[in-house]
């Protein structure tokens, strides 16, 4: 059994996302979705909304699930024994801090691997910062995400 992390805010889940996760589910036996508390980036979704909104994304995808963890990658990716952590590259801009958290990660735990995987061309400008954004302002974001996010966030900032 190969199973991969693909670990993140999530705040929220988007189509760029869901691209990284249809790729690495055709790559893995089992992949965990895992949603990272992030309290210090003052998330606008809580852990559970955004466990949620990811657990209704993926609900198609057999081999794919959605969790939340609040401790060190490296050990929830121990917990679950896994073989590799998933991140997705949109630009070089995401490359400098992502090589420095794969490599980080190793020198704490050696026993699995960052696996880089790149969306869709479309996705490589789309960021849950800039969606948020949109949303708030107004703007259209139904071709950026999930149809029940776009709902979710609509709400959101309807209660705000
Ligand atoms: P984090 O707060 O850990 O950066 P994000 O939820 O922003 O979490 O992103 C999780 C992972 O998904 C990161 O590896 C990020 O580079 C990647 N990612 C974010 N948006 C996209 C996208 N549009 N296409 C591909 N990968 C993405």
């Amino acid at each position: 059994m190969r199973t991969a992390i693909y670990p993140g805010s999530f705040d929220p889940f988007t189509n760029g996302h869901l691209d990284i996760v249809e790729r690495a589910s055709r790559l893995f036996d089992r992949v965990v979705v895992a949603v990272a508390s992030s309290e210090a980036k003052h998330p606008l979704f809580s852990i559970s909304e955004r466990v949620a909104l990811v657990k209704e994304t993926v609900r198609g995808l057999k081999n794919v699930e959605a969790d939340s963890f609040d401790c060190l990658l490296v050990d929830y990716v121990r917990k679950q024994s896994a073989q590799a952590v998933v991140r997705g590259l949109r630009a070089v801009s995401d490359f400098e801090f992502e090589f420095q958290l794969a490599l980080m990660n190793r020198s704490l735990n050696d026993s699995f691997e960052t696996i880089f995987m790149m969306p869709k061309d479309t996705y490589t400008f789309l960021s849950s910062r800039i969606v948020k954004e949109i949303a708030h302002l107004g703007g259209d974001v139904s071709a950026f995400v999930p149809a029940h996010v776009r709902t979710a966030l609509a709400a959101k900032w309807a209660k705000k």
